[in-house]
C-alpha cells in the first residue's frame, strides 16, 4: 500500500516552517530564472495557448521550460523540497500538451513544460532511437526519416511523445509492435527526489514495466529509447461518405478487427462526425493505411471502395508527411470519453446510431456551426494482444485476452467560451452510460479504459486488473515514497485513488 507523507504537501502549499518564498522564486533561487516564463512576460499568452484544447490552457503562476534532464531534476527538487510558499500549490508536467482533460496544466501552482527536450537521435549500430518527451510525432518522424526508420508513435502529428507513450500508444504500426510504450526498450527518468536513473530489462526493470502504460504515476521521463523499424513509404486511402453509408464503414472496421496477422502491417479505423465545415449532414469516414506502401493487399475494407465518397485522399507518402497532414484543429474546448467492446457488430451499429441522436440533442442546445463532434472505432484484433508480453510486459492487463475487440471513442468540441459546455458534457456522460448499458446487455462490454482517450471521470488504471494495479502501487511507492506524484502532481490518472 502507498503511505504517502502530508509533509510533502505541507511543503509546496508552504505549511512548512517558515516558509515565505514562492514556487517560482524557488525556482529563480535554484537558478533557472532563464527558463521561466511569467505572467506579463511577452511569451506568457503564446505559452498559455500552446496547449492543443482549450481546457488545457490554464494560466500557471509560471511555466518553467527545463533544457535538459538535470533542469528537470533541479526545478522538481526545488519545488518540492525548499521553504516555499504558494498557498494551494500544484505542479503539472506536460510534453506535447494534448491531454484534453487538462491534466498537464495548472491554474494554481507551476507547469513543467517539457517542450524544449524535444531532441530525435538514432544509433545505427543498436537500431535505437531516442526522444526527447516534448517532441512531436511529425517532427520526430521528419528527423528519423532522415535514416530510413521509424518508431510505433502517434497518427497526429501534432501528439506529444511523452503523454502518448506513457498511457499506451495506438499507432500505424501496432498491429506489429503493440503498443508505442511496448517497443520503449529504456525511460530515462527524473525521480521526485531529483535522482536521474534509467529504466529498462536490466536495470530497475520494475519501474521499466510500470512506465509502460502507468501515466505520469513515477517519475518525470526525460528521454524515451525506442526499438526502430524500418520506414518504407506508407499507402493511405482517407475517404470521406454520406452518413447513409455509416454501416458499411461498420462492416469494415468490425471485418478489419476479426483479422489475423496477415493484416498486421494495415491499419484501419472509421469515424463519424457531425462537422459542419466538412459536410452539412453527419459523414462516416475511414483512413486505411498500409505500412509497406502496398496499395492494393485485400482487406475488409474493399467492399466499401467502391461507395460514392463524398472526398478521397489516397496517397504514397512518408510517415512524417502523414502525421503533419493529420491534425485535429486546436483550439476548441474539447471532451470525450472511451470504451472497449467485443468486436460484435450490434455494438457497433448501436453506436453509430447513438451518436446520430448525440448529435440531435447537441443541436437542441446550440446552432449546428457551434460545435463537432468525433466518434471513432477502432480494431483491436486478438494477436494484438500477446505482443507486450512477448516485449517485455506493459501494465495494460491485456495479455490473457483472447477475444477480437472494438476501441469505442466520443466526444465533442466547441469553439466558443459561452457555448453550453456542462450541458454538452452531461449529454457525453448519458451517452458512454447507455453504451455501456447496451454492450453490457449483449456480454459485449470489456471494461477496458484506455488512457489516452478517457475523460478526467473515468479510471482507466482500475481497468488494468488486480494484479497490475498492486504492482503499480508498490511501484509508486518504491520510487517516489514521500508520494509527490500522487498529492504535489494531481493532474493525470492517479494509482493511489484506484481502489
Ligand atoms: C487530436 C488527437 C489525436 C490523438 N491521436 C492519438 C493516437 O493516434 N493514438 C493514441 O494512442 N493517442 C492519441 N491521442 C491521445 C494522446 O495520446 C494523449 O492525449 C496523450 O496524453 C498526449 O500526449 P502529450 O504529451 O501531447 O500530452 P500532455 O498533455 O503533455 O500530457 C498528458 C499526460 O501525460 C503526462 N506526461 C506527459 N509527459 C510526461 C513525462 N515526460 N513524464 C511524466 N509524465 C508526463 C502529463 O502530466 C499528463 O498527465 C490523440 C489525442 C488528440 C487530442
Amino acid at each position: 500500500m502507498l503511505k504517502f507523507s502530508v509533509a510533502a504537501t505541507a511543503l509546496l502549499r508552504g505549511v512548512a516552517a517558515g516558509a515565505t518564498t514562492s514556487p517560482c522564486d524557488a525556482l529563480k533561487a535554484a537558478g533557472l530564472g532563464e527558463r521561466l516564463i511569467l505572467p506579463g512576460d511577452a511569451g506568457y499568452i503564446s505559452e498559455v495557448n500552446s496547449w492543443w484544447a482549450k481546457n488545457g490552457r490554464q494560466n500557471a503562476d509560471c511555466f518553467v521550460l527545463p533544457h535538459t534532464r538535470e533542469e528537470v531534476a533541479t526545478a522538481l527538487t526545488a519545488l518540492t523540497s525548499g521553504p516555499i510558499a504558494g498557498g494551494n500549490s500544484s505542479i503539472a508536467v506536460r510534453s506535447g500538451g494534448h491531454n484534453a482533460a487538462g491534466f498537464s496544466s495548472t491554474a494554481n501552482g507551476v507547469t513543467i513544460d517539457l517542450s524544449p527536450l524535444n531532441a530525435t537521435s538514432y544509433n545505427a549500430e543498436t537500431n535505437i532511437a531516442s526522444i526527447g518527451p516534448g517532441g512531436k510525432w511529425q517532427y520526430v518522424y521528419k528527423e528519423l526519416f532522415k535514416h530510413g526508420i521509424t518508431v510505433t508513435g502517434g497518427r497526429d502529428g501534432d501528439v506529444g511523445v511523452g503523454g502518448f507513450l506513457l498511457g499506451g500508444g495506438n499507432s500505424y504500426y501496432s498491429g506489429r509492435q503493440g503498443w508505442g510504450c511496448d517497443s520503449v526498450i529504456n525511460f530515462e527518468v527524473v525521480l521526485a527526489n531529483g535522482t536521474i536513473i534509467n529504466a529498462n530489462r536490466t536495470v530497475n526493470a520494475d519501474l521499466w514495466q510500470a512506465l509502460k502504460g502507468g501515466g505520469n504515476n513515477f517519475g518525470i521521463v526525460t528521454r524515451f529509447d525506442m526499438e526502430a523499424v524500418q520506414a518504407p513509404l506508407i499507402f493511405t486511402d482517407t475517404r470521406f461518405l454520406s452518413k447513409n453509408y455509416s454501416y458499411a464503414m461498420v462492416d469494415a472496421v468490425v471485418g478489419f478487427a476479426d483479422s489475423d496477422e496477415s493484416l498486421a502491417d494495415d491499419a484501419f479505423f472509421t469515424f463519424f462526425s457531425h462537422d459542419t465545415d466538412t459536410s452539412p449532414e453527419i459523414f462516416s469516414a475511414a483512413v486505411h493505411v498500409n505500412t509497406q506502401g502496398i496499395t492494393n493487399n485485400p482487406t475488409p475494407f474493399d467492399e466499401a471502395r467502391s461507395l460514392p465518397a463524398l472526398q478521397n485522399f489516397t496517397l504514397v507518402e512518408d510517415i512524417a508527411t502523414a502525421a503533419a497532414q493529420s491534425q485535429v484543429a486546436p483550439g476548441a474546448w474539447s471532451y470525450g470519453m472511451t470504451l472497449t467492446f467485443s468486436n460484435d457488430k450490434q455494438i457497433a451499429n448501436y453506436v453509430v446510431t447513438r451518436h446520430e441522436e448525440f448529435v440531435e440533442s447537441l443541436k437542441k442546445l446550440m446552432a449546428p456551426e457551434d460545435f463537432f463532434t468525433q466518434m471513432f472505432l477502432q480494431p483491436l484484433p486478438s494477436y494484438r494482444w500477446s505482443i507486450g508480453k512477448q516485449r517485455g510486459g506493459n501494465v495494460l492487463g491485456l495479455d490473457d485476452l483472447t477475444n477480437n475487440a472494438l476501441l469505442y471513442t466520443a466526444g465533442v468540441g466547441m469553439f466558443s467560451d459561452d457555448a453550453p459546455r456542462d450541458e454538452a458534457y452531461a449529454l457525453l456522460m448519458e451517452m458512454e452510460d447507455e453504451v455501456v448499458a447496451f454492450a453490457k446487455s449483449v456480454q459485449g462490454d470489456m471494461e477496458f479504459i484506455y488512457m489516452n482517450y478517457a475523460d478526467a471521470g473515468q479510471n482507466p488504471l482500475g481497468t488494468y486488473g488486480a494484479s497490475n494495479i498492486e504492482f503499480m502501487k508498490d511501484v509508486a511507492a518504491k520510487y517516489d515514497p514521500t508520494g509527490v506524484f500522487q498529492t504535489l502532481i494531481p493532474g493525470g490518472f492517479k494509482i493511489q485513488n484506484v481502489q
